[in-house]
């Protein structure tokens, strides 16, 4: 069964309401209630949430939930053309939100302008919302209405082209890490969360993302960051949708087991080359995302464009593997260069 709604998540200063499309696949259904519609769902079934573009230029997101939508209600599911599940077959409830973000979605961009909301212009800092709040914090609280129900929650995001497809989950959480395995990208990062992380993680508000909100509340969460933004790009939907298929076999909406995951695990936000000065970066000519990289290793260089000297040999600051590589040339001093994810061997 496949129902889908209209929701408000909140109101332009104009009085036009920022609206989106909600929808339920499988077991469950969406009702009209007295205050928007609501979930109705059997008890004793897994319910899937999952979301894409709440940064609103991640649009890949987007194309993974049609494609499976297509697969899950489509002509490609009657006549099994894909050899897709259908939403008949779903053990469960699969609730599914395509644009997250209305504002940052009509603005191609990651965050709104201070007019929207001068508390929180990026909507992944305000979870779990709040009804009262701010434009975004009351969209997120929301949103919150479904995803706070759920036994899991599939946060769909991208990066931009110069970083390796990977997959966020909470340290040591053994459900969050089994769900990221289940998804199926080869580096998955293990985010040290409260007392365990580190200055910067308070300082960027990262307590108020939806997979940090959501995995404190016991929901098990994963924010998978496929390749590339702004541009719909096949390999990145074809990694989504059979993630997307691995999530659901997991939680058992799906019969089967999803593939044996084989990659590897490595934390973020620490290890780094920065531009020492302004200028234009070189990377390596063979430096590719998701490469290997040792401490002190040559990873580009940053040179003036007038003068033509080097200003700096960029180098890693430790072992792991190159999480992202500057695309664009021009930098300015304290730019991240090359983002360095260090290896661990998770607890
Ligand atoms: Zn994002």
């Amino acid at each position: 069964m496949h129902t889908s709604r209209e929701l408000t998540l909140a109101r332009l200063p104009s009085g036009v309401p920022i609206r989106t499309t909600v929808h339920a696949y499988g077991e469950g259904e969406l009702v009209d209630g007295g205050d928007g519609p609501e979930l109705d769902a059997p008890e004793d079934a897994p319910v899937v949430y999952t979301q894409a573009a709440q940064h609103g230029r991640e649009v890949n997101g987007t194309a993974v939930l049609r494609r499976l939508h297509e697969r899950l209600v489509g002509e490609a599911s009657e006549t099994g053309a894909e050899g897709g599940p259908s939403a008949a077959d779903l053990d469960g409830t699969l609730v599914a939100v395509p644009v997250a973000d209305p504002l940052t979605f009509d603005r191609v961009s990651y965050t709104t302008p201070e007019s929207l909301d001068s508390r929180q212009p990026n909507m992944n800092r305000c979870w779990p919302g709040d009804p009262e709040g701010s434009l975004h914090e009351r969209m997120a609280a929301r949103l919150w209405r479904f995803a706070g129900e759920a036994d899991a929650i599939v946060d769909l995001h991208t990066g931009s082209p110069s970083m390796a497809t990977h997959t966020v989950y909470m340290r040591g959480d053994e459900a969050c890490r089994g769900l990221a395995e289940a998804f199926g990208a080869d580096l998955l990062l293990a985010e040290a969360a409260g007392d365990d992380a580190d200055t910067e993680w308070d300082e960027r508000g990262f307590a108020g993302k939806l997979r940090v909100a959501a995995t404190r509340e016991g929901i098990p969460t994963i924010t998978p960051e496929l390749a590339h933004s702004k541009e719909i790009v096949p390999e990145a939907v074809a990694a989504g949708v059979s993630g997307m298929v691995g999530a659901l076999r997991h939680e058992g909406l799906l019969a089967g087991e999803p593939d044996a995951w084989d990659g590897v695990v490595a934390r973020n936000h620490l290890g780094r080359a920065i531009a020492d000065d302004s200028g234009l970066f070189v990377p390596e000519p063979d430096l590719a995302v998701g490469d290997r990289v040792t401490e002190g290793e040559r990873v580009g260089e940053v040179f003036d464009p007038t003068a033509f000297e080097t200003l700096q040999v960029a180098r890693a600051d430790r072992d792991g593997i190159a999480y992202s590589v500057a695309r664009e040339a021009t930098v300015t001093a304290g730019a991240t260069l090359v983002g360095v994810a260090e290896r661990i061997d998770e607890e």
